[in-house]
């Protein structure tokens, strides 16, 4: 695999499409095995989310649905400090079951603000399931209870995930080279 461009920056090959999708399937056979008796509701942060949401979505042997909002924190390479909702949420959640799928936590202030609005639904559960998880940046409080990848703080696209709303269209998660 070769590095790409995207804008102005350079990024390298980080996670491969194979271990995206091996530890999407283990994910997945989680939720299957922790949630066999239950019907799930599934919300899925756009737009990053969307690519990881559709594969992780097909391996579900449990009863589900899917619902998308879509929250925005983020300009360019660093987080805008502001967390907007643009579309929001059109399903009742009271007494569901319902996981959270995102793209990727980085300080956790997106879900931070925005758990507390499902909470307030009162669903018999809320679970978080992320794809990345920038461990080392967590600056707002998030109980993330199904992780895909733990990567350092460097800024990564491809795979849903966008530098300026481009780069989303990758197999592949690429790492930008500084
Ligand atoms: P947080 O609110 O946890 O700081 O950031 C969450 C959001 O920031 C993610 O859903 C994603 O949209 C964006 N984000 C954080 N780190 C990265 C990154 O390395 N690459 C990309 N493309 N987006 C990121
Ligand atoms: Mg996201
Ligand atoms: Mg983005």
């Amino acid at each position: 695999m070769e590095t790409i461009q995207v804008h102005d920056k350079v990024f390298k090959p980080y996670i491969t499409e194979n271990q995206i999708q091996q530890r999407i399937k283990e994910l997945a056979e989680n939720i299957n095995r922790d949630y066999a008796e239950q019907t799930v509701i599934f919300i899925a942060i756009l737009n990053g989310s969307f690519m990881f949401a559709s594969d992780f979505f097909k391996h579900l042997t449990i009863k589900s649905e899917i619902s998308f909002i879509k929250l925005a924190s983020y300009k360019g390479l660093k987080s805008s400090g502001t967390v907007t909702t643009a579309i929001g949420l059109d399903v009742d959640l009271h007494n569901k079951h319902v996981v959270v799928l995102e793209d990727i936590i980085d300080t956790g202030k997106t879900l931070h603000h925005f758990i507390p609005q499902l909470e307030h639904q009162h669903p018999a559960s809320l679970k978080i399931v992320t794809l990345l998880h920038k461990a080392e940046m967590t600056q707002y409080p998030v109980q993330i209870d199904y992780t895909g990848f733990v990567i350092p703080n460097k800024f990564v696209v491809g795979y849903g995930l966008d530098y300026d709303g481009q780069g989303r269209n990758y197999r592949d998660i690429y790492q930008l080279v500084e």
